[in-house]
């Protein structure tokens, strides 16, 4: 199995970096997120012992429990990627370097109150608007930085998406485009605690094309399980 990892991990290491490359961005200038959501505590470490220092879960209390069992592991950095309901804030915002799932304002409001520091947050943007997804409309999103960005202990350091499970490569490349000139165009407004240089996109099947459009970090998970 760790033999097996490693040479996954190196595999998709390796793709990610022709993919910079290509798009004539800087080797290595693309932070891969590994998502161990599939993995126990015991395989989640081989991530880290081979190099992947950013580790994602998107569920709280999976997230808490492995950095209990990998207490030892100090330079993990730890991202929480899925939903947090506002109850479970308290708990957990303290424990993570990134939240990248920030799509409301009472949540932005509840982290600001709970946080000891202020918080990497990704602000959740839903280009496609499709109703069943979550994240911010591009329509809102101007109004709602200007509440969030009042906030002293979030820190809104990016945007973040996902693209519908049945998008086409043109779609796809639509979506994170969009993505990114929001990030542009937020960025440029220069608000207090909102540098927003940050784009979280891409996974699996579609971090090629995030790569491409400008994502700074990818969010990968079950391609570091296929063994192929
Ligand atoms: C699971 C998950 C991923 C990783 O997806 P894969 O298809 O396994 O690469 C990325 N982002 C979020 C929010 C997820 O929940």
């Amino acid at each position: 199995m760790s033999q097996l990892l490693k040479a996954s991990i190196a595999r998709v290491l390796n793709s990610v970096h022709q993919v910079e490359i290509e798009a004539g961005r800087e080797e290595g200038s693309v932070r891969v997120i590994a998502v161990t959501k599939y993995s126990d505590s015991a395989v989640t470490r081989q991530f880290a012992e081979n190099g992947l220092l950013d580790l994602a879960e998107n569920r709280a209390e999976l997230l808490l429990q492995k950095q209990a069992d990998l207490s030892d592991l100090t330079a993990v950095r730890w991202h929480l990627i899925g939903t947090l309901q506002r109850r479970k804030v308290k708990e957990i915002i303290n424990s993570i370097d990134t939240f990248h799932a920030l799509d409301s304002l009472p949540l932005a409001q509840e982290i600001s109150k709970r946080a000891k520091h202020p918080i990497s947050c990704l602000i959740e943007v839903n280009v496609s608007g499709e109703l069943s997804k979550h994240g911010f409309k591009s329509s809102e999103l101007e109004g709602v930085l200007a509440q969030i960005s009042q906030l002293p202990n979030v820190l809104i350091t990016g945007l973040m998406t996902m693209a519908p499970i049945d998008a086409d490569d043109a779609e796809l490349t639509h979506i994170f485009r969009t993505t990114r000139e929001l990030r542009d165009q937020i960025k440029a407004l220069d608000l207090v605690n909102c540098p927003c240089t940050e784009l979280s996109m891409g996974m699996t099947r579609d971090y090629k094309i995030a790569i491409k459009e400008g994502a700074t970090m990818v969010r990968i998970g079950r391609d570091f399980l296929n063994d192929d």
